[in-house]
């Protein structure tokens, strides 16, 4: 007998595009009928949309698989693709980022203007010996500086590895250690939650073991006090902004390492993703042109991802800038000075497409729809998701009250690993249903499998799978082709196992069910979290959940749920006793009693991620009455200590 999810969530509502929306898209139906046809054709076609030095002889060469190499024998430079080019065609006034401090000092920039700072960071990087192949760290807060030193990187060829600037000292030495990293890129510090926080104390500790390091240049940002190594240390406002604002991009190889980044770490010790250069750029730009819809002459696009992420590299510096896009990028949090920042941030800038991810979604439902409703957020034309299953209420949620309830939604389903959104609806062809990501993009073949690797019928779930290399791969893990080997590529002959549960609904639709580590064995049946939570999200007291299962006599696992309240519920004493037994019974009736949860908790946080994953298995801890796993890549450990002291209490 093969193995296979239980498939319980029944969600029936369907949105199509706006008619105005469709009429005028970028991408209509008859791109998937072309890349069905001749799936290399196709991508070929999209590499057409940037500027090669070199044409390629081959689109992908496959003959050693997995190790994939696209538009062989190509050149480009992507610094080139992102700037030089859109100066060239007269396009160098507009502007590329409207920058917002956390503190309200702001900064527009063009895009004649970031090619200079992009110049003039070249020059320096070069001053300080980093030639093309060497590793350059960049631990940086959300500033444009950030962009700048990844493109500066880009355009001579070294190969960056940012670190997100919410890590600590030994993550931070743990990746620069692992790419041998030449040269750090950091800042005194950056403004979080109404005030500075230093980043250089890190990187000082972080570098004293570290003796790759042969430079570190400091961005000036909060004009903290900082202690300064005169062998090592260069400030950048000496040494970038007096260089030579004029810089050949030299071509590189299609294949030439591009950047490493290391997965967000929700299920074990982050992996070292290697992404190259020609076929990176090609899908990032591709995707952020399809599934965004974007017009550079009259929108403004705003991701509110950290650059620190996947999601901050493709669709903040890469995918943008290569299409020409005017974009709004923020420093700061979103309840900082007050919890209607974002809203401000939409309205004073005319955002048209918002990025975000649903932990922000959920986050807003919980502090009330009061306060978007305070904003104009009429400039607002289309909204996206990544990083999470969305929940159908915060899919639903997000479109009512950002989206005015006309907004399509493009749920985006994609990886470090992937490089670029994978699985996704097109904006004006798909009619979307809250909480799938619906459909592989053109180009891209994604399948669900049963544990024998037999692709599952509509209606059945399993196991994610990607059937053919696309352009965007991860080449490898920085240093381990065995790694990369075991973990992709090894669960199922010949194809990309990705991690993830889904299914398919009786049309063929995709929905994504979580990890498959977090998948939970209840009698004999899988279940996934996603649908559990999502079951709980849609009661109205609650605004957020997170699922585990935890060994039970009976049952083999039983359902343990952590709930978070909205704002306006009352949780004391037989209120929460009552709130706890309707949620029992809610779930039991939306999934099935198989779902029932065995113990509901009401929480006030969840333990995220950095990137603000759920990380379940500290919950599993908890509920199995473990010590808690490697908590580094936590948001906040306190939150830990929160949830487990109101587990031991039985609360
Ligand atoms: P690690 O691999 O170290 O555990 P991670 O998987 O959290 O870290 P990322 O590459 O940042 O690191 O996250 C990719 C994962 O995020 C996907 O495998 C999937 O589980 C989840 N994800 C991203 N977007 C979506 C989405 N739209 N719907 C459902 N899940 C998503
Ligand atoms: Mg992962």
């Amino acid at each position: 007998m093969s193995e296979t999810l239980a498939n319980l969530l029944q969600e029936t509502r369907q949105f199509p595009p706006p008619a105005d929306l469709a009429s005028a898209a970028n991408v209509k139906a008859d791109a998937y009928d072309e890349a069905a046809e001749d799936r290399l054709a196709f991508w070929e076609r999209q590499a057409g949309r940037l500027d090669w030095a070199q044409q390629w002889d081959q689109v992908l060469d496959w003959t050693n698989p997995p190790f994939a190499k696209w538009f062989v024998g190509g050149k480009l430079n992507v610094a080139y693709n992102c700037l030089d080019r859109h100066v060239a065609a007269g396009n160098g006034d507009r502007v590329a980022i409207h920058w917002e401090g956390e503190p309200g000092d702001n900064r527009s920039i063009t895009y004649a203007e970031l090619l200079a700072l992009t110049s003039q960071a070249a020059n320096a990087l070069t001053d300080l010996g980093v030639t093309a192949g060497d590793r350059v760290a960049i631990y940086l807060p959300m500033i444009p500086e950030a962009a700048v030193a990844m493109l500066a990187c880009a355009r001579i060829g070294a190969t960056h590895s940012v670190v997100f600037g919410g890590f600590s000292a030994d993550a931070l030495t743990n990746r620069i250690q692992d790419a041998s990293a030449k040269v750090v890129i950091t800042a005194d510090g950056g403004f979080r939650r109404g005030k500075p926080s230093a980043l250089k104390p890190t990187v000082d500790e972080a570098v004293a073991k570290c003796p790759t390091i042969e430079h570190v240049l400091v961005v000036r940002r909060t004009g903290q006090e900082v202690a300064w190594d005169s062998e090592k240390d260069v400030w950048w406002h000496e040494a970038v902004e007096t260089a030579s604002a004029e810089h050949t991009a030299e071509a590189f190889d299609a294949e030439h390492p591009l950047f490493i980044l290391y997965t967000s770490g929700t299920t074990a010790k982050p992996k070292g993703i290697l992404h190259t250069t020609g076929g990176y750029l090609t899908q990032a730009a591709y995707t952020h042109h399809a599934v965004f819809d974007l017009k550079p002459e009259t929108d403004v696009y705003w991701c509110s991802a950290d650059i620190g992420w996947v999601t901050g590299h493709s669709y903040i510096v890469y995918g943008p800038l290569a299409n020409g896009a005017t974009q709004l990028m923020y420093e700061g949090t979103p309840d900082t000075p007050h919890k209607g920042r974002f809203w401000e941030l939409v309205q004073k800038h005319k955002v048209t497409i918002l990025y975000t991810a649903p932990t922000l979604i959920r986050t807003m439902m919980k502090w009330g729809d009061d306060i978007p409703k305070q904003y104009d957020l009429s400039s607002l034309r289309l909204l996206g998701s990544v990083g999470e299953p969305i929940n159908p209420e915060a899919w639903i949620w997000y479109r009512e009250n950002i989206g005015r309830g006309g907004c399509p939604i493009v749920d985006t389903w994609w990886q470090t690993e992937t490089g670029a959104i994978m699985i996704s609806p097109l904006p004006g062809v798909t009619a979307t249903k809250p909480g799938s990501a619906m459909r592989p993009l053109p180009g891209i073949s994604a399948d669900v499998v049963d544990d024998q690797a037999q692709s599952v019928p509509d209606g059945g779930g399993g196991f994610l799978v990607l059937r053919e290399p696309w352009p965007s791969m991860l080449r490898t893990i920085w240093g381990d082709d065995q790694r990369f080997i075991d973990t992709y590529w090894s669960r199922f002959d010949g194809l990309y196992f990705a991690g993830d549960g889904a299914k398919k609904d009786d049309d063929g639709d995709l929905w994504l069910l979580g990890r498959v580590d977090d998948v939970m064995l209840v009698s004999g049946h899988n279940i996934s979290t996603t649908e559990v939570e999502s079951a709980l999200v849609s009661h109205p007291s609650v605004a957020e959940a997170a699922v585990v299962g935890a060994t039970d006599p009976t049952t083999g696992q039983a359902i343990v749920a952590f709930t978070i309240p909205r704002g306006s519920v009352d949780t004391e004493g037989d209120a929460g006793e009552a709130l706890i037994a309707e949620l029992r019974e809610h779930v039991s009736k939306t999934l099935g009693p198989i779902a029932k949860p065995r113990q509901i908790m009401l929480v006030p946080e969840l333990p995220k991620t950095r990137s603000g994953k759920i990380m379940r298995r500290l919950l599993r801890d908890v509920a199995e009455n473990r010590s808690l796993g490697d908590v580094t890549t936590l948001q906040d450990s306190a939150v830990m200590d929160l949830i487990s002291s109101g587990m031991s209490s039985g609360k």
